[in-house]
């Protein structure tokens, strides 16, 4: 596999081939940039990237094989083995976010003890390494308890809110993978907000507008941008995500989630150091979508702006409810004037994967809203 002007190499790598690193080919083609991802030629990005290094990125001999026929390598998840990367770093090509600063946010525990040691506003947390501490744990912070994996969490997968001593010992014995879990209070938040702060080699900086997020069983189903808030409440949030993605020393896009409480404080929930699935709105919502400025930021070009095209944009995720084969309703979604249609092109539906989204820019939240999700009721995955 080699791009195809000889002796070149790619111009980005992404180790990885799912819906993500799709979006950042498709945004990588009109700037004239050669993408290749991590995976197999049927998988969402495998099938638009500019080339293919066979393989996972859990292998540590293919992220090898990604770094060598690349200039720059990225993510389009956290969980790739920071050593490994390190290793790409030191051998030449330069990884970005920097495997240091992913090596603490991928562990949750590493992560939210470096965001309270820079002051940043987090829950009150906790790493329990013996199940035995959960009925104090939560005499202190109170029931029901947050339990966290440190590691390998996503879409509320490596998560579990417990009422009782006996849940969190239950949660515990699954979530422990030898080095103790996180345990957090469970926050009652008014909702949940969350920006990008995309973030250059050169040490330019852009912060895309404050959306609202709702999420069902842990999954984000609805992004509403801007969110609804006060405008000072809005402020503050870009405040905590700027100071939050430059203590993580996060390079391309940090996605950051916050909660937001009934007094207007905003509390930092987690980072994520790629492109994130509360900002694909920004595709046609934003002058410049995040997918296209992660490229701009790893690569040491000048960010574009971030700012919103329409008084209001929302994003409705396209969830699998059943389990088999992948027939979306392209025609019927596609008959809803105003919606913006992204499938990722998952060959198998499973219940609560994520098949693809629509976005919609409208003059408020309730109608772009409103146009999303009769859309994303026709694809009907
Ligand atoms: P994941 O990495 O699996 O996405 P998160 O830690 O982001 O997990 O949590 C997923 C969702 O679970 C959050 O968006 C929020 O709705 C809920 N959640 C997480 N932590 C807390 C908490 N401490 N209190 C209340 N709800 C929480």
């Amino acid at each position: 596999m080699t791009p195809s002007h000889e002796h070149e190499r790619y111009d980005v790598g992404i180790a990885g081939a799912g819906q993500l690193a799709r979006m950042t080919c498709l945004a990588a083609w009109p700037l004239g940039l050669r993408v290749a991802v991590l995976g197999s030629p049927d998988e969402p990005a495998g099938l638009v990237a500019g080339g293919v290094v066979p393989g996972n990125w859990k292998d540590p001999e293919a992220i090898r094989a990604l770094g060598s026929v690349c200039n720059v390598v990225t993510l389009e998840n956290e969980f790739v083995d920071a050593g490994v990367l390190a290793e790409v770093a030191a051998s030449g090509t330069p990884v970005y976010p920097r495997p240091e600063s992913l090596g603490v946010i991928q562990d949750k525990a590493l992560q939210k003890a470096l965001l309270d040691s820079c002051g940043l506003p987090v829950p009150p947390h906790v790493v329990v390494e013996n199940p035995s501490e959960l009925t104090s744990v939560g005499r202190d912070f109170g029931w029901p308890l947050v339990l966290k994996a440190r590691k390998l969490g996503y879409d509320g997968y490596g998560n579990a809110t417990c009422a009782t001593p006996a849940e969190a010992e239950d949660a515990f014995s699954r979530l422990d993978a030898g080095e103790g879990v996180l345990a957090e209070a469970f926050v009652p938040f008014v909702c949940e907000l969350a920006t990008m702060v995309a973030r250059s080699t050169r040490g330019e900086e852009a912060v895309y507008p404050v959306c609202e997020t709702i999420q069902r069983d842990h999954v984000c189903t609805e992004v509403v941008v801007p969110a609804r808030v006060d405008e000072d409440v809005r402020q503050e949030a870009r405040r905590v995500a700027r100071a939050a993605a430059l203590a993580a020393d996060g390079l391309g896009v940090t996605g950051v989630e916050m909660f937001l409480l009934s007094d207007g404080r905003v509390l930092v929930n987690e980072l994520a150091p790629r492109p994130h699935n509360s900002g694909h709105y920004s595709i046609e919502a934003c002058e410049t979508s995040q997918f296209e400025n992660h490229l701009r930021g790893i690569l040491g070009l000048s960010l574009g702006p971030p700012l919103l095209r329409a008084p209001s944009a929302a994003m409705v995720n396209i969830l699998g409810t059943t389990t088999g084969p992948s027939r979306p309703g392209l025609a019927a979604a596609l008959s809803v004037r105003g919606a913006h249609l992204h499938l990722y092109d998952k060959a198998e539906v499973r219940v609560r994967r994520k098949m693809g989204h629509v976005t919609t820019l409208a003059g408020s939240a309730d109608e772009a809203l409103e146009i999303a999700r009769s859309a994303v009721q026709r694809v009907a995955l």
